[in-house]
């Protein structure tokens, strides 16, 4: 067993009993836009649930919105009016881009549409929902009913990390008024079905059912609540619900001795970050990535493969920049050594390799599907003479891909060059970016530079059909019989080609180029 994930499916066997059908749990608050720190949530509980069905388990991924919580702070991206709508359910406020039902609805549809691209199966809940049809009508009322023994629960672990105990009238409720929907206050409960509130907001006061859904748990009592109610066995969660103290400490006592159910196996994830960039991404501030921004550049499979590389408790950096074409390359070889047409360092590497792809893949391909080279492309997406057709040719002649193409190999391929021409466009540095000389540029070549690149020419228009290593190899002959330093050579000839000092690798660029337009620069004619 070499994989995190598989490992962790077979803890859950072993702790939870050897059981026909497991039930793992995801949950974010849809309170700004969902992003890949939020998906490592997400995917982690997948992940796991994959291993356990590769076991033959039925599994049962619950994503729970948390549509029903406080809309509590207004994003800088979002207008100062919408302050008024404070303290209301992030899924009662209105959307302030217009485009959905709610606000909170926005954040949600975009993540939903994001993730049914990965082919991942999932259950997406709506507290909203469940509180509005009174399905957790009875646990709230359970809750008013222990409210002491809970209190208790908390104020252990607040006096254990220092802080004082909760306040004499702290319930484990809190009231939405029934009228202008904010937050309202507690004043009491009868005993039964019935919470008498009053609203600071619009001043009204009475009473409410509890089966209307208007008094919905605090959080460290709503999700042990949650956790018995679907009969969770695994869920993850971020490094601050799980310190010391924190709400999965005192969710495992409250879910144990008031809903009892035994508190869902965890696991810590790290944040996930952007390499480059500082601080937590935070989906109210300006500086977050969401899935979509990843299938710009990444292929479905890819993005699966970022995630279930690396294990959750290491913080997960995203390169976008030139790191991105490493992880191309890493990826390809991976999914290389899968299909046996490469081998791994050792048996132990290829078990985590071929583990690992299949965790990644969407569905498994059963042969390899053309891999074009990702570095590559962003040299030829770059060539102004080149369209898709033209793209997917060279790399037939240059051996890439191979020259018959079947459906998917072809999809695929044109999939990477839009992914490429994207990566050129927002995240290439400088120095990757290039656009081809029209005219030879007035540069002063010294006679031997001349000399070798007018060999370069001559034997090229002799031989109409080469391999990239040849001309490779005629490259470096033509300056080594001369005695021109290399650095000095390359030098020279990216600056005729691109008025650059540096470049793509020349020969296979040199190669996707247009040979009589080559031959005519090498001799700097116009
Ligand atoms: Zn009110």
């Amino acid at each position: 067993m070499v994989h995190w994930a598989d490992y962790m499916a077979e803890k859950i066997i072993r702790e939870r009993g050897d059981k026909e059908e497991y039930v793992v749990e995801s949950g974010i608050t849809p309170s700004g836009y969902v992003h890949i720190g939020n998906f490592r949530e997400f995917f982690t509980a997948y992940i796991v649930g994959h291993a356990l069905r590769d076991r033959g388990k039925k599994v049962h991924h619950i994503h729970m919105w948390d549509d029903y919580d406080r809309f509590r702070k207004v994003p800088k991206n979002v207008p100062q009016e919408w302050r008024e709508h404070l303290t209301k359910p992030v899924s009662e406020v209105p959307d302030p881009w217009g485009c959905h039902g709610s606000y909170a609805e926005h954040f949600m549809a975009i993540f939903e549409e994001e993730v049914s691209r990965l082919g991942i199966e999932v259950d997406f809940l709506h507290a909203y929902e469940l509180y509005k049809s009174g399905e957790y009508a009875e646990e709230v009322k359970l809750a008013l009913q222990r409210r002491d023994e809970i209190k208790a629960v908390l104020d252990k672990y607040r006096e254990r990390a220092k802080q004082p105990p909760l306040e004499e009238n702290w319930q484990p409720v809190m009231v939405y008024c029934p009228h202008c929907r904010k937050e309202a206050e507690f004043r009491g409960w009868d005993g039964g079905w019935r919470v008498s509130y009053r609203c600071p907001h619009c001043g009204r006061e009475g009473e409410t059912d509890i089966r209307e859904g208007n008094v919905k748990l605090r959080w460290r009592v709503d999700w042990p609540m949650r956790w018995a109610h679907f009969r969770v066995d695994f869920e993850p969660a971020g490094k601050d619900h799980l310190a010391a103290g924190s709400s999965y400490d005192t969710g495992k006592e409250i879910v144990e001795r008031i809903f009892g159910w035994p508190a869902p196996m965890t696991l810590m994830y790290e944040f996930v970050g952007i390499n480059g960039q500082k601080g937590k991404m935070s989906g109210s501030k300006g500086n977050v990535i969401l899935l979509s921004d990843l299938y710009e550049v990444l292929e479905p499979g890819i993005i699966r493969f970022i995630y279930a590389k690396s294990r959750p408790n290491k913080e997960l950096k995203i390169d976008l920049g030139l790191g991105l074409l490493n992880l191309y390359d890493e990826f390809d070889k991976v999914e290389r050594i899968y299909f046996g047409l490469e081998e791994a360092k050792s048996e132990e590497e290829f078990e985590e390799l071929r583990r690992t792809y299949e965790l990644s893949m969407p569905d498994v391909p059963e042969r390899l599907t053309a891999q074009a080279p990702f570095r590559f492309l962003v040299t030829l997406v770059q060539m102004p003479h080149l369209d898709e057709e033209g793209i997917i040719r060279i790399l037939q002649e240059q051996g890439h891909v191979p020259g018959e193409l079947s459906e998917e190999d072809v999809e695929r391929i044109r999939l990477r060059i839009r992914l490429a021409k994207n990566w050129v466009e927002k995240y290439a540095p400088d120095d990757v970016k290039f656009s081809l000389l029209e005219r030879p540029p007035e540069i002063d070549l010294q006679p031997e530079v001349r000399e070798a690149m007018l060999e370069v020419a001559e034997w090229l228009e002799k031989n109409e059909k080469f391999s990239v290593d040849e001309l490779n190899n005629v490259i470096f002959d033509a300056a080594k019989k001369r005695g021109i330093p290399s650095k000095k050579w390359f030098k020279a000839l990216y600056n005729i080609f691109i008025g650059k000092d540096r470049g793509p690798r020349l020969a296979p660029f040199l190669a996707s180029l247009d040979m009589d337009f080559v031959v005519k620069r090498l001799r700097m004619e116009a």
